[in-house]
């Protein structure tokens, strides 16, 4: 046991347990921490984080907001990527890479164009064709799609921006409720 203390509303405990693996070889992971909330109340209300060496109490309904904001996020981006200009931009470069004459031609196209940056070996062993090669892009190499095939992208970056600004937003971790209540030694973490 690392730390057993008073809950939040003082009717139980908190706790903190450290964990070692039940085997003897050697492992990345070879000390970790598994808190407990032994209090139903605070149960209800709270979750304990790890913050490198904090353990921090957040709010339960801090979590669910967090939740819905990555909920959020990934709604805008299925917005930007099913966008009309999106779908028009990857059925012109998936003719133009197809219609390129061979697969190291298509190769040329897609690098020069800033669309990929691999070795000719390893586009040669994904290649499965213009659209499934659109598919798979990411989303910098879309946005240079748009300026190789001169499609306005107008509306794809504001969607863009949208995911950003929420992907930002939700990968933010929610606010402690207090203070850390425990604090692991310098060296422990
Ligand atoms: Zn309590």
């Amino acid at each position: 046991m690392q730390y057993t203390g008073a809950c939040q509303c003082g009717a139980g405990t908190f706790s903190i347990d450290e964990c070692t693996p039940d085997h003897s070889w050697p492992t990345s992971r070879p000390l970790w921490y598994e808190p407990h909330i032994n209090c139903t109340a605070c149960a209800n209300q709270f979750e304990i984080e790890q913050r490198s060496g904090d353990f921090v109490l957040v709010e339960k309904t801090r979590l669910e907001e967090q939740e819905q904001k990555r909920h959020a996020a990934r709604t805008a981006l299925e917005a930007a990527e099913g966008h009309a200009s999106v779908i028009e931009v990857k059925k012109i470069a998936a003719g133009l890479l197809d219609n390129a004459g061979s697969v190291s031609a298509a190769h040329r196209l897609a690098t020069q164009h800033n669309l990929d940056d691999s070795t000719i070996g390893t586009f040669r062993r994904h290649w499965r064709g213009g659209e499934v090669f659109m598919r798979g892009l990411r989303l910098s190499a879309l946005k240079s799609a748009f300026t190789w095939v001169g499609v306005d992208s107008k509306d794809f970056d504001q969607l863009i921006e949208e995911y950003r600004r929420l992907d930002e937003d939700a990968t933010r971790p929610p606010q402690a409720f207090a203070a850390p209540f425990h604090r692991l030694k310098r060296n422990r973490f």
